[in-house]
């Protein structure tokens, strides 16, 4: 896609610190790191985001996560890892091609709050059941 950012970082006319490249993904350095070593794990090939990539494609760039995790765990000796994608404004996505940011943690003040967990029950067993029947219903579709 000519106007995305990302579709430009892997044609090379953006520049990135790069850390892995192979026939379909690229990782490079995040330009605004949340932690030391926050890397960005993208496919070559654009794809807005999960919605709009097959389980094959999914799988190609999911299977690269072990190695870049492994390899920056020992390059900042860093205690924990975030492994997180955005997908559609809402989520939090702001550059609209598919990405995995992996964001090395250190410990909890580090600069990062990944998750809230809330403290108040709001849905009730049947509401539970409810939604997982739906979801089990729609898995095929
Ligand atoms: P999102 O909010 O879409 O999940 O994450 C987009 C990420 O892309 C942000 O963490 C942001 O810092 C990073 N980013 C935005 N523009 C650039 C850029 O030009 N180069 C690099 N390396 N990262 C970028
Ligand atoms: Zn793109």
């Amino acid at each position: 896609m000519s106007d995305c950012l990302f579709c430009k970082i892997v044609e090379g006319s953006i520049p990135s610190t790069k850390v892995f490249e192979d026939e379909h993904v690229l990782a490079f350095m995040d330009i605004m790191p949340l932690t030391k070593g926050h890397t960005l794990l993208i496919p070559k090939k654009h794809h807005e985001n999960i919605y709009d990539m097959s389980s094959e494609e999914a799988a190609q760039i999911f299977s690269v996560v072990p190695k870049i995790a492994e390899s920056l765990k020992t390059t900042f000796q860093s205690v924990g890892l975030n492994i997180l994608n955005n997908n559609g404004a809402p989520a939090g996505q702001s550059v609209f091609h598919f990405h995995i940011h992996l964001i090395p943690r250190y410990d909890q003040t580090d600069g990062f709050k990944a998750i809230w967990h809330t403290k108040e029950k709001q849905y009730t067993s049947e509401m539970f059941a409810e939604y997982a029947e739906q979801i089990r219903m729609n898995l095929n579709k």
